[in-house]
């Protein structure tokens, strides 16, 4: 079969493999649809050793069952079904409450990170990680995997403050910000701030929408108090899904006393947190941060009926799996608007 596959650090390679076989409790997938991440890039970056070479990439996958492995119950061939990615262990007290995403013994493992992935046409899955996606469009439920469901956990962790009439900023509106708020607005009467860079985007939050849009930039901070007040107020809760200096900064800068930062994208900037009564304080008194990963099975289940619903779409740029290296390399330019995925 083809698989696209990382053989080197930074060497992402079109290839032939053999097609692998569902063993006990797996199932063999046919891949319908898979969605390119920013983390895959981070992958891909990694230096030697970190991540497994060679590996087939692809943690956002949803297909049609090919085969089934012995003693697998509730699966037959020709159902569809989204892939939860993660794989904890399984027996430590964090897998056992259903939280695979804070597994205590294996810190980053899951399809397509420990072991291949769904850029291929084919990829074997334990059982246990399939989720039944119905007639949905298999382009359309591959990025709930992530896109949706890692910020629909963000909104869970925050949804305490996230009561009607309080604002949200969100900023990054591409993969997973563009799915967070929709998630927002189908789940929450919060007013929901919009700020990336990107004009096209900006467009998106408002078509999907987003109360109001801010420019990124060196005035951003000022437009977004302008909506929110000045310190102690402001934004009850920020989601970052970008995670850079600048965008890490403007958070900080516009959470209210009491509120929360929810830092999911890892683009490599650093918050300052000291616990100091500074005018203005880096980061304001009572204020919680969290760097929430990934997401629940049963948060999974609740993303994709909520796309069922009709709530939740994604906005998909699809290419051939042939053309995968080259929809890494917009997305790494910046070039993808909403998710890319590819199509085997
Ligand atoms: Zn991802
Ligand atoms: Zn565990």
């Amino acid at each position: 079969m083809r698989a696209v596959r990382m053989t080197a650090p930074g060497v992402l390679e079109h290839t032939e493999v053999p097609t692998p076989e569902a063993g006990p409790g797996e199932v063999l997938l046919r891949v319908g649809a898979v969605g390119a991440c920013h983390s895959d890039l981070h992958i891909l970056d990694a230096p030697a050793g970190v991540f497994p070479i060679p590996m087939t990439l692809g943690h956002e996958i949803a297909g049609t069952v090919d085969t089934v492995g012995a003693g697998v119950v509730g699966w037959s061939p020709g159902e569809r079904a989204a892939v939860y990615g993660i794989i904890g262990c399984g027996r430590c007290r964090a897998c056992l409450r259903g939280e695979e995403n804070r597994c205590r013994v294996i810190p980053v493992g899951g399809i397509g990170l420990s072991r291949d992935g769904g850029l291929a046409e084919y990829v074997v899955v334990p059982a246990s990680r399939l989720l039944p996606v119905g007639d949905m469009d298999l382009t359309q439920a591959a990025p709930l995997t992530d896109a949706g469901l890692t910020p629909y956990h963000a909104v869970e962790l925050a949804r305490p403050r996230l009561r009607p009439g309080t604002t949200c900023v969100v900023i990054g509106i591409g993969g997973l910000g563009h799915m967070g708020l929709q998630i927002l607005l189908a789940t929450t009467a919060v007013r929901i701030v919009a700020v990336d860079t990107s004009t096209a985007a900006l467009d998106l939050a408002s078509r999907l929408g987003a109360h109001h849009v801010v420019p990124a930039g060196p005035d951003a901070v000022e437009k977004i108090r302008g909506l929110v007040g000045p310190p102690p107020d402001g934004a009850d809760v920020v989601l970052d899904f970008v995670g850079a200096q600048a965008t890490l900064d403007t958070a900080r800068q516009v959470v209210a006393t009491g509120g929360q930062l929810l830092l999911v994208g890892l683009a490599g900037g650093t918050l300052p947190v000291r616990p100091v009564a500074d005018e203005p304080p880096p980061v304001p008194l009572e204020t919680g941060v969290v760097v929430p990963f990934w997401g629940t099975s049963a948060e999974l289940h609740e993303v994709i009926a909520l796309a069922r619903d009709g709530r939740l779409h994604a906005d998909v740029q699809t290419f051939p799996l042939a053309e995968a290296p080259q929809a890494y390399e917009a997305l790494r330019r910046g070039d993808v608007h909403g998710r890319a995925v590819i199509v085997p």
